[in-house]
Protein backbone atom coordinates (compact mmCIF):
# COMPACT_ATOMS: atom_id res chain seq x y z
CA UNK A 1 0.00 0.00 0.00
CA UNK A 2 1.17 3.52 -0.87
CA UNK A 3 1.77 5.82 2.36
CA UNK A 4 -0.20 8.21 0.49
CA UNK A 5 -3.53 8.01 1.86
CA UNK A 6 -5.41 10.02 -0.56
CA UNK A 7 -9.13 8.76 -1.12
CA UNK A 8 -9.68 10.51 -4.57
CA UNK A 9 -6.05 8.73 -6.47
CA UNK A 10 -8.67 7.15 -8.37
CA UNK A 11 -11.11 9.19 -8.60
CA UNK A 12 -14.40 7.37 -9.79
CA UNK A 13 -17.81 8.74 -10.55
CA UNK A 14 -17.66 11.40 -13.47
CA UNK A 15 -15.93 14.57 -13.44
CA UNK A 16 -15.33 17.06 -10.89
CA UNK A 17 -18.39 19.45 -10.14
CA UNK A 18 -18.15 20.22 -6.27
CA UNK A 19 -15.70 21.11 -3.52
CA UNK A 20 -14.99 18.48 -1.07
CA UNK A 21 -16.46 19.09 2.89
CA UNK A 22 -14.13 20.12 5.50
CA UNK A 23 -13.99 18.77 8.98
CA UNK A 24 -17.34 19.34 10.48
CA UNK A 25 -17.22 22.62 13.69
CA UNK A 26 -18.19 19.77 16.10
CA UNK A 27 -14.68 17.87 15.07
CA UNK A 28 -12.33 21.40 15.78
CA UNK A 29 -11.32 19.88 18.69
CA UNK A 30 -10.72 16.69 18.11
CA UNK A 31 -9.49 15.03 14.87
CA UNK A 32 -11.12 17.93 12.33
CA UNK A 33 -8.00 19.72 12.08
CA UNK A 34 -5.76 16.11 11.39
CA UNK A 35 -8.76 15.80 8.37
CA UNK A 36 -8.48 19.57 7.28
CA UNK A 37 -4.32 18.63 7.16
CA UNK A 38 -4.35 16.00 5.54
CA UNK A 39 -7.40 16.21 3.20
CA UNK A 40 -7.28 19.67 2.23
CA UNK A 41 -10.59 21.47 0.52
CA UNK A 42 -10.21 20.24 -3.52
CA UNK A 43 -12.49 20.23 -6.61
CA UNK A 44 -13.83 16.56 -6.71
CA UNK A 45 -17.06 14.69 -7.37
CA UNK A 46 -19.96 13.44 -5.00
CA UNK A 47 -17.58 9.81 -4.65
CA UNK A 48 -14.79 12.00 -3.95
CA UNK A 49 -16.11 13.71 -1.26
CA UNK A 50 -17.92 10.69 -0.42
CA UNK A 51 -14.40 8.46 0.12
CA UNK A 52 -13.02 11.56 2.23
CA UNK A 53 -16.05 11.82 4.20
CA UNK A 54 -15.98 7.47 4.90
CA UNK A 55 -12.42 6.54 4.68
CA UNK A 56 -10.93 10.15 4.98
CA UNK A 57 -12.65 10.78 8.45
CA UNK A 58 -11.99 7.29 9.47
CA UNK A 59 -8.57 7.94 9.09
CA UNK A 60 -7.98 11.12 10.71
CA UNK A 61 -10.39 9.58 13.69
CA UNK A 62 -7.81 6.98 14.27
CA UNK A 63 -5.09 8.95 14.39
CA UNK A 64 -6.58 11.14 16.90
CA UNK A 65 -7.47 8.16 18.82
CA UNK A 66 -3.88 7.25 18.73
CA UNK A 67 -2.90 10.26 19.83
CA UNK A 68 -5.39 10.35 22.81
CA UNK A 69 -4.21 7.04 23.82
CA UNK A 70 -0.85 8.32 23.71
CA UNK A 71 -1.33 11.15 26.06
CA UNK A 72 -2.69 9.45 28.67
CA UNK A 73 0.48 7.72 29.16
CA UNK A 74 2.82 10.75 28.62
CA UNK A 75 4.00 12.84 31.66
CA UNK A 76 2.31 16.20 31.88
CA UNK A 77 4.98 19.11 30.49
CA UNK A 78 4.40 22.52 29.56
CA UNK A 79 6.74 21.99 25.88
CA UNK A 80 5.39 20.48 22.43
CA UNK A 81 5.99 16.89 22.75
CA UNK A 82 6.42 15.05 19.27
CA UNK A 83 5.50 11.47 18.70
CA UNK A 84 5.17 9.48 15.69
CA UNK A 85 1.58 7.96 15.22
CA UNK A 86 1.62 5.01 13.29
CA UNK A 87 -2.05 3.96 11.61
CA UNK A 88 -1.83 1.01 9.48
CA UNK A 89 1.28 0.98 7.60
CA UNK A 90 1.58 5.09 7.79
CA UNK A 91 3.53 7.03 10.11
CA UNK A 92 2.93 10.41 11.14
CA UNK A 93 4.80 12.84 13.31
CA UNK A 94 2.38 14.38 15.69
CA UNK A 95 2.19 16.31 18.88
CA UNK A 96 0.49 15.65 22.39
CA UNK A 97 0.06 19.60 22.89
CA UNK A 98 -1.39 20.42 19.61
CA UNK A 99 -2.81 19.74 16.28
CA UNK A 100 0.48 19.95 14.68
CA UNK A 101 0.70 16.95 12.03
CA UNK A 102 3.61 16.47 9.89
CA UNK A 103 4.17 15.01 6.30
CA UNK A 104 3.28 10.98 5.91
CA UNK A 105 6.01 8.35 5.65
CA UNK A 106 5.63 4.47 4.89
CA UNK A 107 5.48 3.06 8.37
CA UNK A 108 6.88 -0.21 7.14
CA UNK A 109 10.92 1.83 6.46
CA UNK A 110 12.40 1.21 9.33
CA UNK A 111 14.93 4.39 7.98
CA UNK A 112 11.50 6.55 7.49
CA UNK A 113 10.24 6.41 10.46
CA UNK A 114 13.11 7.30 12.28
CA UNK A 115 12.99 10.16 10.28
CA UNK A 116 9.34 10.90 11.01
CA UNK A 117 10.63 10.73 14.93
CA UNK A 118 13.33 13.12 14.13
CA UNK A 119 10.94 15.76 12.71
CA UNK A 120 8.59 15.36 15.56
CA UNK A 121 11.62 16.04 17.75
CA UNK A 122 12.25 19.17 15.96
CA UNK A 123 8.89 20.39 16.40
CA UNK A 124 8.34 22.84 19.21
CA UNK A 125 11.97 23.93 19.62
ZN1 LIG B 1 2.88 21.04 19.29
Amino acid sequence: MNHEINPESQLYGGPRTQWSDPAPPEARSSWGPYFDRIFPRSWTNSYGNYKRQTTGVNHARLLWSERERLRQWARQSDYHRGVVLIVPEVAYPACLDCAWLGISTSATDPRKVRRASRSAKRHGR
